[in-house]
């Protein structure tokens, strides 16, 4: 099978997680194999190849996973947009809607400058509401965005178009 294949295929489907009736997709499988992995990453970095990228944005928890070492291979920083109160240092934030109650994704103030080229990443897209938020606080620090990458879309959510407006979104695997 091709290595979009293979991709696809480890990603396990696990029924009521983390609440009834939904569909949750799990990403540890590719995680735990190397060559899958590798090839995620290579899928990601490929979404960029040409542009200059000078900070990759993951989110908490499970867009650092791809972020860090996607930045590493593209040659450029990695900067965590964290849940609030975890970062340390002086912070700006934004506010966000979940499905019931709300959320706060949190920079440090000092992380991107508003001369750079920043992309953002995170594991799946679903409704856009997490992604939406981070490129809105991107957009604030001035810095010039290129978009957005994900490992997985679920495209039948339609979270994308919240993120076209901020610039261009691609996923390695769509659902
Ligand atoms: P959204 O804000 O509705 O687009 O949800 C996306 C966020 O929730 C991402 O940060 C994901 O890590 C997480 N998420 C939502 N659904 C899933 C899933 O099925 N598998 C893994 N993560 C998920």
């Amino acid at each position: 099978p091709s290595s979009l294949q293979r991709l696809r295929d480890a990603i396990r489907d696990v029924p009521d997680f983390p609440q009834p009736g939904v569909l949750f997709k799990d990403i540890t499988p590719v995680l735990a194999d190397g060559k899958l992995l590798n090839l995620a990453l290579d899928a990601m970095a490929e979404a960029v190849e040409g542009q200059r990228v000078d900070k990759v944005v993951g989110i908490d928890a499970r867009g650092f996973i791809f972020g860090a070492p996607l930045a590493a291979r593209l040659g450029c920083g990695f900067v965590p947009a964290r849940k609030k109160g975890k970062l340390p240092w002086r912070t700006r934030g934004v506010d966000y809607a979940l499905e019931y109650g709300s959320a706060c994704l949190e920079m440090h103030e000092d992380a991107v400058q508003p001369n750079e080229n920043v992309l953002l990443a995170d594991d799946l897209l679903a409704t856009g509401g997490t992604a939406g938020a981070a490129l809105t606080l991107l957009q604030q620090t001035g810095a010039n965005v290129l978009g957005s990458v994900f490992f997985i879309e679920l495209a039948f959510l339609h979270g994308r178009g919240k993120l076209e407006p901020f610039g261009p979104v691609q996923a390695v695997v769509t659902f």
